[in-house]
């Protein structure tokens, strides 16, 4: 049985990182048959989004810093210095079209992203060679992982074929496939979105019926909060998918929240482990968590809602539909005639707000947490506690539209509210180091729905 193991960018972010990740899967091949996925170097997505950008104004400066990187980590690694050349000159060349023809289209800059996944698949094989291993680069969508659907929406993945499956098989050795990139329906390469190469990983673990799919990350796991706001928070050692993919959605970065798709599609246990700890247990996401009630809290910093009346003489589904591709909201509710969307809070949706007002209206300034656990979505009991804790830091937490689901109730405060509240529901829920002091009802909500 195979294991998959999938680096995250942060693993391979210089040198040592990829030297250490590449000695990870050494002594996991020495245990059984591996096969890696890759993300690109840290930062590198972005920056070859900021390429594209540049490009299309004429500016190829931004390549030459991606030269420099890549070429930085060979040196770090003693690896051959011309290494990636074929890769650094395609991408340059493609840059360049980019600049001649004055715009770049979907495809173009998704092939110019994709360079970040298929020169970290060439160091890590070349530095398990290097370790003794036989290993070979693969790039994803040359093995048929293809979407039904237009980019980051990727979650619509087709389920892999035996055909795959055979094909890496045949693999001699270690296979060290791309992560983040597909082909669309049409045949043309595409890319999954952010964190995409965890459903990369996973996909490819459905594909070759992996006993386990290892995320490797720079985090130690799901924690009860996010421990850059919260104080005391704890590793959760193992949860159910419905609860992991609640934190997902409701704000927890720790995964791609389609990653647990496939999972769940070939019963599948992933596990999130930390690369700088190596034997540390992570967090393993099972079928079901075995535990009902409260696991931890999930948050977003800065949401909006969007609220806008549709038309009546218009068919209703495609209205919803037209709104629903512009936003790419988090969430979605409609009421009759009454939309209401839960977006990220920024300038480009603030601009759409103002050329589709009045019927469009915005309020800005908002945060969303959300109490995720087994059961808690239809725990009353529970959801009055989680209110009454705010409304003792006198804040009035409203519902999060189309937010209702078994596993979590998530709300939405005003955002300078935001700390204080996590921390509070932290230490009731999960600290036991507060007791509960209902205060009265604060005269003025500032987050309604
Ligand atoms: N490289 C892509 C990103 O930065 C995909 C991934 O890392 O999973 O989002
Ligand atoms: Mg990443």
């Amino acid at each position: 049985m195979t294991r998959v193991l999938k680096f995250g960018g942060a693993g391979l972010r210089d040198g040592a990182a990829v030297q250490r990740s590449a000695e990870l899967v050494a002594r996991e091949a020495a245990r059984g048959r591996v096969l890696v996925v890759v993300s690109a170097q840290e930062g590198v997505t972005v920056r070859l989004a900021e390429a594209v950008q540049a490009a299309v104004r004429g500016d190829l400066e931004p390549w030459n810093g991606l030269r420099v990187r890549h070429r930085t980590v060979l040196t770090q690694l003693g690896l051959e210095g011309d290494l990636l050349d074929r890769h650094l000159f395609e991408l340059r060349a493609i840059l360049a079209e980019i600049g001649t023809q004055g715009r770049a289209e979907r495809r173009m800059s998704d092939f110019v992203l994709s360079f970040g996944e298929r020169m970290s698949a060439r160091v890590m094989a070349a530095v398990l060679r290097r370790l003794g291993l036989s290993a070979s680069p693969l790039d994803a969508y040359d093995l048929g992982l293809t979407t039904a659907s237009k980019r980051g929406e990727a979650a619509l993945l087709s389920p892999p074929t035996a055909a795959l499956r055979r094909a890496l098989e045949a693999v001699p050795g270690v296979a060290v496939v791309t992560g983040f990139l597909a082909l669309d329906s049409a045949g043309h390469l595409t890319t999954l979105g952010r964190n995409g190469s965890d459903l990369s990983a996973v996909w490819f673990g459905e594909a070759v019926g992996a006993e386990e799919v290892v995320l490797w990350k720079t985090v130690d796991g799901f924690r009860t909060a996010d421990p850059h706001v919260v104080a005391n928070t704890r590793r959760l050692a193992a949860l159910g998918r419905d609860e992991a993919i609640e934190f997902a959605v409701n704000g927890a970065a720790i995964l791609h929240a389609g990653a647990l798709e496939p999972a769940a599609r070939a019963n599948l246990t992933v596990r999130v482990t930390d690369v700088r700890d190596p034997d540390g247990p992570g967090t393993r996401i099972d079928d079901r968590s075995a535990v009902d009630g409260p696991l931890g809290l999930a948050h977003r910093e800065s949401v909006a809602l969007w609220h806008e009346t549709l038309s009546l003489g218009r068919d209703l589904g495609e209205q919803v539909a037209e709104v629903a591709a512009q936003l790419e909201p988090e969430r979605l509710a409609f009421q009759g005639h009454e939309l209401c969307a839960l977006v990220s809070d920024d300038k480009r949706v603030a601009a759409l707000a103002e050329s589709r007002a009045p019927r469009a209206r915005l309020e800005r300034g908002l945060a969303s947490i959300a109490v995720v656990g087994r059961g808690v979505g239809e725990d009353t009991e529970l959801a009055e506690r989680v209110s009454a804790i705010a409304r003792s830091h006198g804040i009035e937490l409203a519902p999060v539209p189309g937010g209702q689901n078994p596993s979590s109730l998530a709300y939405l405060l005003p955002r300078p509210a935001l700390a204080t509240v996590l921390q509070a529901l932290h230490d009731v829920l999960f600290g036991g180091a507060e007791t509960l002091v209902p205060q009265p009802r604060p005269e003025s909500s500032a987050a309604r729905t």
